[in-house]
């Protein structure tokens, strides 16, 4: 009786080797799929290079008003592709305390043990919370969060600066009614207490906070804010939670922290990326290349423009050439066709970018160049 039960066990084996051999080739296929923005080059932003590290800064568990397991917003992040996370649970709205007792580090202590083994970097962090105006703020980088545990709004964020954190001031357009900037803005702003503001949140761009980083020279960001579980399996042009880009040395909390204080970020928030225009300008040209081109008359050319990054990119003509709209899809290839001034060697293509906001309303003015000298003759078929 026992042999087929020893060649049944043997079968399964022997399936389940060739199952893992004929799926680990598609695991490693899939781990090897494009980022889903590049890194930027050396000399493009003056530095070395940067790594684009995909960033979601503002998140909640149940140890402030989320519906989630700290450990659960780690396992989100991998599936999405994220590069770091920081768990901002509120200090002073704690709506679950009866069943999961305040302690302020708990999120984090939890979820730090997973993201290290995962690859992701986690951020301790909290939310000062407070009516609107003045609003939320999320110090970030905190060694301890209980000392930020205090009534008034200045001596919170000073303590949080007294921890060397990364201060933001989050959704500032959440009650419209009651959106704008304010005296106590100007008190931390000239502290130097505050260095950053949410241009996003969730769904939401607030033009008024893309205008103040402008002006003021905070960084920009944006974020989840999740307090659901998310839904989202993967992330893709389509369907993708806000995020912060930042343009970090490498993938180290230091180098975020440095990437964050120097303002070197961009946010993606649904099919618009928004920042400052050397960010901007230096991801659409590591995403954007011109490809082949092909002479299709004397002065008629067939372009193809690669776009390799994770955003529909939208154009619409400044110059001459081209046409007047032209769509580059997320990490495909748009063929175009442009015609050649009389006597000129290469085709410049002028257009803005208008889903790439270097300040509200405002597109990326951008170019596309190509020599034609290394354009390929279409020469017609011979006549039988
Ligand atoms: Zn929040």
């Amino acid at each position: 009786m026992e042999r087929p039960n020893e060649m049944k066990k043997i079968k399964i084996a022997v399936i389940a080797l060739l199952a893992s051999i004929l799926i680990a080739p598609l695991a490693f296929a899939a781990q090897e799929t494009a980022p889903l923005f590049p890194d930027i080059p050396p000399g493009a932003l003056g530095g070395l290079g940067y790594k684009t590290l995909k960033c979601d800064l503002h998140m909640h568990t149940v140890f402030s008003d989320g519906d989630v397991w700290p450990t659960v917003r780690v396992d989100e992040a991998v599936r999405e592709g994220l590069d770091a996370v920081a768990i901002a649970d509120h200090i002073e709205y704690q709506p679950h305390k009866e069943d999961v007792p305040t302690n302020f580090n708990r999120s984090f202590e939890i979820a730090a043990e997973p993201a290290g083994k995962k690859g992701i970097l986690l951020i301790k962090g909290a939310e000062i919370t407070r009516d609107t105006p003045p609003g939320h703020f999320n110090a970030i980088f905190l060694d301890d969060v209980k000392p930020l545990d205090t009534n008034d709004l200045p001596d919170a964020v000073k303590a949080a600066n007294d921890q060397n954190a990364f201060i933001f001031w989050n959704h500032p357009g959440w009650k419209p009614d009651k959106k704008g900037w304010f005296d106590i803005h100007t008190t931390l702003y000239q502290n130097k207490w505050l260095h950053g503001i949410e241009v996003a949140n969730g769904e939401d761009y607030y033009a008024d906070a893309h205008k103040w980083c402008l002006e003021k020279n905070l960084t920009m960001l944006g974020n989840s804010d999740i307090h659901a579980p998310s839904l989202i399996t993967e992330t893709t042009p389509d369907n993708h939670r806000t995020m912060t880009l930042v343009f970090a040395k490498e993938k180290t909390p230091e180098a975020l922290k440095e990437a964050l204080a120097e303002g070197r970020t961009a946010v993606w928030c649904k099919n618009q990326l928004i920042g400052k225009e050397d960010f901007l300008d230096a991801i659409f040209k590591a995403s954007v290349k011109v490809g082949d081109i092909q002479r299709k008359g004397r002065r008629t050319f067939n372009l193809q423009i690669v776009n390799n990054c994770a955003l529909n990119i939208e154009l619409q003509r400044l110059g001459d050439i081209g046409p007047a709209e032209l769509l580059l899809p997320a990490m495909g290839t748009a063929v175009v066709q442009a015609r050649l001034a009389k006597g000129a060697k290469r085709l410049e293509l002028s257009y803005i970018a208008q889903n790439l906001l270097i300040a509200p309303e405002n597109g990326l003015p951008v170019k596309l160049t190509a020599l034609v000298q290394q354009a390929q003759q279409n020469k017609p078929a011979r006549r039988a």
